[in-house]
């Protein structure tokens, strides 16, 4: 039996998990509660990881056992607090995740391995890689780390008949996917022409989405709150964890509710007192008009860097929950002078793009044709650190700007400092500073055989191969001739014995 084609977009509040059907449909999987989204986070209880709905209702009772937002500390050594008195990376906490995913989905469809992952089209290289980690211990094997509007484009383009036999007689599309989630925020300038879809520019916040605009209201309430205690501290209800999780869940209905109402009210109850704090939609634009402002400025900024104005955009699509709130739609509908596109459900079309995407995997795997092609970008630019010459100082060396299509091979040469050198530490870096200082370091290659008797200012060739997947492999050549394959030692990256370590425990 053929495998199943199985994409999984793995979300900072809530994950979804999505397979092609025997017709090439992508539909998307139920948990076992019945949802057609688990949110992603993880209970502790005793032997017992809970993952979903039940893990957000423990977060009103014991939240210093719960884990979420896990997504918003990947490429991070540890979550950024302990759970239940245990430090854990954030990728095993996502990984936790994923392990529910694919169980839930394995009781409708059987067993199964393979899956396409999604991430935000602005990850970079480090969270992509514990992204796959977390894959891995999940015990799956990760086709594909697609990114997230780029999936929500091919699900768009399949529901548009796009991916049909006679797809290629559309005309061309430009088409900005605005993708605000519950934690991070992307915008992707993507070309659909006939069966292609070509990112042609990315850019995004990943510490922006949906919990902001919720900790606004939070922030709101505790404030009434406290005026009505004379703002005595030990009646700010965000010191005690189990109140402050009830109310944040108040606090997202209220803004849930603030998308099809004009207004709506949170009750806030700490130390026997009780409050009821209404919120006019207004209110609620205004306390939050900053955030929004900072999706349109990294939306005017994606244009540029296509260097097309809004007349060139055909679409705006609108993705991710948070692209709910009409504050969005009316923004980017007096921005863009169109009505923004919502014909894709937020919530499924990166599961059913990962599905497609996995589908077109499995089938070129088998030697058929695939039925569409990704052309995408590198969202950060590489580089290695390198010391300037005249002034001595490190400095950021761009061996890949930003906005490249991949994948791409690029290559720079340096030069050794001084005669016999002994070894080399090629640090590689990512972002976009001239000061190393301020970018994301990756790691370093390290090369200690050098040739021997090499004199000063001898070349070094470091090559990037950029994958399309978003992730790096690079090569050092020494004095011309010796090419060294390398691994990249990771600055916080778990070990190969850590990751399968986990994996048995994730395993059960
Ligand atoms: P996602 O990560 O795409 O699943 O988005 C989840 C985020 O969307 C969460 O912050 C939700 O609170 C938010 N969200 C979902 N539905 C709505 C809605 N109707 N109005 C406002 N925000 C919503």
């Amino acid at each position: 039996m053929n495998p199943p084609a199985v994409g999984i977009d793995l979300g900072t509040t809530f994950s979804a998990i999505a397979r092609l059907d025997e017709t090439g449909r992508p539909v998307t999987l139920p948990n076992a509660e019945g949802d057609l989204t688990t949110p992603s986070v993880v209970l502790f209880d005793g032997d017992d990881v809970v993952v979903g709905k039940e893990a957000v209702k423990a977060m009103a009772t014991e939240g210093e056992r719960v884990a979420d937002c896990m997504k918003r500390d990947m490429g991070a050594r540890e979550y950024h607090k302990p759970v239940d008195g245990a430090t854990y990376p954030p990728e095993v906490l996502q990984a936790y995740v994923l392990k529910k995913l694919r169980d839930d989905a394995a009781r409708q469809i059987g067993p199964f391995d393979r899956a396409v992952i999604t991430v935000p089209a602005y990850f970079d290289e480090v969270r992509r890689k514990s992204t796959q980690d977390s894959g891995y211990m999940a015990g799956l094997e990760v086709l594909d780390i697609i990114n997230e509007p780029t999936a929500a484009a091919v699900a768009f383009g399949f529901q548009q008949g796009f991916l049909n036999a006679r797809g290629e007689a559309h005309a061309p599309q430009k088409v900005l996917v605005y993708d605000l989630g519950g934690g991070t925020f992307d915008v992707t300038l993507m070309e659909i022409k006939g069966t292609e879809f070509t990112t042609l520019a990315t850019d995004g916040d990943v510490q922006l989405g949906g919990r902001d605009w919720d900790q606004r209201i939070l922030d709101f309430v505790v404030e009434e709150f406290l005026k009505q205690h004379r703002h005595d501290p030990r009646f700010d209800p965000r010191t005690d964890p189990n109140t402050a999780g009830a109310l944040w869940r108040e606090c997202e209905d209220a803004k849930r509710a603030l998308s099809a109402r004009k207004k709506a009210s949170v009750t806030c109850q700490f130390r026997g007192e009780a409050l009821r704090v209404e919120i006019t939609r207004e209110q609620f634009q205004n306390m939050t008009r900053d955030l929004l402002d900072r999706t349109q400025f990294t939306a005017r900024q994606v244009l540029r860097a296509a260097q097309l104005d809004w007349g060139a955009v055909d679409r705006v699509l609108l993705v991710g929950g948070s692209s709910r709130m009409p504050m969005v739609v009316d923004m980017l509908r007096q921005l863009s002078g169109k009505e923004p596109d919502t014909s894709v459900s937020p919530d499924e079309a990166v599961a059913h793009g990962a599905a497609l995407q996995a589908g077109l995997l499995l089938a070129k795997g088998a030697g058929r044709a695939p039925a569409f092609r990704i052309r995408n970008v590198n969202s950060h630019s590489l580089g290695v650190v390198g010391t300037d010459p005249q002034t001595q100082r490190k400095r950021t060396a761009v061996v890949i700007p930003r906005n490249t299509t991949l994948p791409v091979k690029a290559r720079r040469t340096f030069k050794t400092q001084k005669d016999n050198q002994g070894s080399i530490v090629v640090q590689i870096v990512e972002g976009e500073s001239a000061s190393p200082d301020a970018c994301t370091p990756i790691g370093a290659c390290v090369i200690r055989e050098m040739p021997p008797n090499l004199p000063a200012r001898s070349p070094i060739d470091v090559e990037f191969r950029y994958a399309t997947d978003g992730r790096l492999t690079v090569q050092v050549a020494v004095a011309g001739d010796r090419v060294v394959q390398q691994d990249i030692a990771r600055e916080n990256s778990l070990s190969r014995e850590q990751l399968d370590g986990w994996k048995k425990r994730i395993a059960g």
